[in-house]
């Protein structure tokens, strides 16, 4: 299996690895601090440098999987293509340096919090989500209009406000008796360890509180400057909400 640094610590940029595989489908290194494809966040990019200071650019990350297709405690680091020559070099034991593209990861960050800060606002049950660098929507099965204009102020005032984020756990017996904390209706939480990985925006429970495995940032604050950029009817009974970088 993968030690996630990512989930203990949102700002690890680089860590030190050993490489436990290296194949055409991916490298799997003993700890990592590359978040794999989950949640509606996007996977990490970013490089592994070797000891002798050449380096692998990885293109993207995901969770492997088992013969079943069920998701496996092992993360693949996926090489930009043209580089099986130097896969072909990297065994088992070696030592790589791995480093994400901070500056992408830090904007899925910036992005990811702001979608619980939209669930905040949009008090309805969410149906789908996509986080990337350059937008971030969420759908929410309802059947009410939406105003842009006034969700754009909702997100700049809960940004301003500098919110703190908390990181916390709860048993899987808690979350069963409080069922009403899964706010997404297609995505549910990683179970099987006996606790569910918690987000907490603010002080108490107000802002958001909600079970969650992705990458955030500290304090509201961090978010910056986002807007909403759309609306979109998706069916009778989906509103999608889609978040972009105000212009500075
Ligand atoms: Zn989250």
């Amino acid at each position: 299996m993968t030690n996630d640094l990512f989930r203990a610590d949102a700002y690890l940029r680089d860590c030190e690895a050993r490489a436990l595989r290296a194949g055409e489908d991916g490298i799997v290194l003993d700890r990592t601090v590359f978040y794999p494809l989950g949640g509606g966040q996007a996977g990490d990019s970013g490089r592994l440098v070797l000891s002798d200071g050449r380096a692998l650019a990885i293109a993207d990350t995901r969770k492997a999987k088992d013969a079943e297709g069920r998701p496996t405690a092992e993360i693949l680091h996926l090489p930009a293509p043209g580089q099986e020559a130097l896969i072909a070099e990297l065994k088992a034991g070696d030592t790589v340096h791995a480093e994400i593209d901070w500056e992408r990861r830090h904007r899925l960050m910036r992005f990811h919090t702001a979608t619980h800060l939209l669930c905040h606002l949009v008090p309805q049950p969410v149906n789908g989500c996509s986080i990337t660098p350059d937008y971030a929507r969420l759908d929410f099965h309802m059947t009410e209009p939406l105003d842009k204009d006034a969700l754009s102020a909702g997100l700049a005032r809960l940004v301003a406000a500098a919110h703190p984020l908390e990181v916390g756990a709860i048993s899987d017996v808690e979350l069963d008796a409080n069922p009403a904390l899964v706010r997404s209706m297609s995505v549910q939480p990683p179970r099987g360890t006996g606790t569910v990985r918690t987000i907490r925006i603010g002080d108490d429970e107000s802002i958001d509180f909600q079970p969650c495995g992705g990458t955030h940032v500290a304090n509201t604050r961090e978010i910056g400057a986002v807007i909403v950029t759309k609306i979109e009817k998706k069916s009778a009974n989906t509103r999608r909400v889609v978040l972009g970088w105000a212009a500075v």
